[in-house]
């Protein structure tokens, strides 16, 4: 039996998985780690921490397994994206705290990019839109926070990494300084369409191509494990980005192939192939991965406020005592008697990218009740799961045959059910639901030989569980142009 160990480094904790050659897990061990907000809207993390939780949630898998390092035909890794890393080449040190993913520190160098007119350049140059996400203007950010950074940068004494290339570094001992495709683009300064560090975007945000690493295949040897981590020296073939990861995890490899990942937010992405198709509609354009040197691309749509809606039915109003039980509640009417509610908590982003919509709750008569709003907030998740889609198959010109899902909230099966109705399209959730640590295990895996090929891989991933839509088309139609009136009513409601 061959194992691949993945570590799944996410933001708020370090998880490793063990899998067989089967794409069974053996073994599973997690530690969260501490959340800095060192002021209101930013967040950041110690990366020594990242590496210690990770290290240990690396062993501690290994000993649940029963195996040894040298058991282990690969180590994969997936991670949180965008967050940025900086240290010193020389002591490996890190100069400040990783600046996460969320955090909104950088805002300001946003607004300045902007005011630069700078907009349409990143899109067509690296995909994405200027915004305080990406890991770019976090890099500028610690130059500029550090004293004496930025010529230490230009001497090619710091290194820069998202978390992938921080755990690459610290597995070889320091070896290693590099990264691949799908982590690359996100920073805001790689180019998708050329697949290299853009120098026009290098120079406007001043940041010395000599702290950047090497940009290599997703399924791949990177190097090898340093014996002093995990007892014995393992290839380290793969990486990803989580929601990159999750779409190869799920078996997402031809083109039109989508997952969508039900946890907090929703992250709906599209396999695009060798395209690379500039969105019109709000999407952002990503790399998916390389392999054997060939690169697919797909397009993302990101969604803030999905399981979230859920988890403030039950702490903000009290209605349900946990998530699950959402589920009984919805199925207890059957419908939501004309409501809607647009969980626009913060703004709205794609395709509408609003910043200034607030929540709406909407169509309430007297006969509205609890299960009403709980159904309302359920398939809130789904209408704007469809508004993603809608705007997919428009950038792409390819139609979605079956959306793939994942994340906490795919366990609801009225929530899978109504989205297979909504969409017209059958829903699939995959009997095992770790398609992120799967997708890393499955990049390392091809590399080295456990796996053959991606038919091997997306045979570990058959089965589970498929919702047919049922649902009368007039009906859907019906009910999808209520949720956009709805939405009508919550954009630009902050003034
Ligand atoms: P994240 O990785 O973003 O923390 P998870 O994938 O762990 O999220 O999913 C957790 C989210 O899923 C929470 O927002 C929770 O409210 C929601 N959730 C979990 N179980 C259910 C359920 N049975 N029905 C609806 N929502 C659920």
């Amino acid at each position: 039996m061959a194992y691949v160990l993945s570590l799944d480094q996410g933001t708020t904790s370090s998880r490793a998985l063990v899998f067989d050659e089967a794409g069974a897990v053996r073994g599973l061990e997690q530690f969260e780690f501490t959340q800095h907000f060192p002021r209101p809207g930013w967040v950041e993390h110690d990366p020594a921490e990242i590496w210690d939780t990770q290290l240990r949630a690396a062993r501690g898998a290994l000993d649940k397994a029963g195996i040894a390092a040298s058991d282990l035909a690969a180590v994969g890794i997936t991670n949180q994206r965008e967050t940025a890393v900086v240290w010193d080449r020389a002591t490996g040190e890190p100069i400040h705290p990783a600046i996460v993913w969320q955090s909104r520190q950088t805002a300001p160098i946003c607004d300045e990019l902007r005011a630069r007119g700078l907009e349409d350049e990143v899109r067509s140059r690296t995909g994405l839109v200027i915004d305080a996400y990406f890991s770019a203007t976090k890099i500028r950010f610690i130059l500029d926070a550090v004293s004496g950074a930025q010529q230490r940068a230009e001497r090619g004494e710091l290194c820069f990494g998202t978390v992938d290339s921080w755990l690459l570094w610290k597995l070889t001992g320091g070896r290693v300084h590099a990264t691949e495709y799908s982590n690359a683009s996100r920073t805001l300064v790689y180019n998708i369409h050329e697949r290299d560090w853009d120098d026009v975007l290098l120079s406007e945000l001043r940041i010395p191509r000599e702290m950047l690493p090497e940009v290599c295949d997703s399924s791949g040897i990177f190097g090898e494990a340093d014996p002093a981590c995990l007892g014995a020296p393992v290839p380290l073939a793969g990486a990803a980005g989580d929601q990159q990861a999750a779409l190869f995890g799920q078996g997402c490899h031809a083109p039109g192939t989508a997952k969508n990942t039900y946890g907090t937010g929703c992250f709906l992405l599209m396999n695009t192939g060798a395209e690379a198709p500039t969105s019109k509609t709000g999407l952002v354009t990503t790399l998916a991965w390389g392999i054997d040197g060939q690169v697919e691309y797909a397009l993302e749509g990101s969604i803030f406020v999905a399981g979230a809606a859920v988890q403030w039915l039950r702490d903000g109003l009290g209605l349900v005592a946990d998530a699950a039980e959402s589920e009984s509640a919805a199925r207890a009417v059957d419908d939501t008697g004309g409501v809607y509610l647009v969980p626009a908590f913060v703004g709205l982003g794609a395709p509408y990218w609003d910043e200034r919509a607030r929540g709406a709750l909407v169509g309430l008569t007297r006969g509205t009740g609890r299960e009403h709003l709980i159904r309302a907030a359920l398939e809130s998740i789904a209408y704007q799961t469809r508004d993603v889609v809608e705007c997919l198959e428009r950038d792409s010109g390819l139609a979605l045959g079956t959306l793939r899902v994942d994340g906490g909230a795919c366990r609801n099966d009225f929530l899978m059910q109504f989205q297979a109705d909504l969409l017209g399209v059958p829903v699939r959730r995959p009997p095992l639901l770790e398609v992120t640590a799967f997708g890393a295990a499955a990049l390392a895996g091809l590399a080295t030989g456990v796996w053959s090929d991606r038919s091997a891989v997306e045979s570990t991933t058959e089965g589970g569980t498929v919702f047919e839509p049922r649902m009368e088309v007039a009906r859907r139609d019906e009910l999808y142009a209520g949720w956009k009136r709805a939405v009508e009513r919550s954009l630009a409601w902050e003034e």
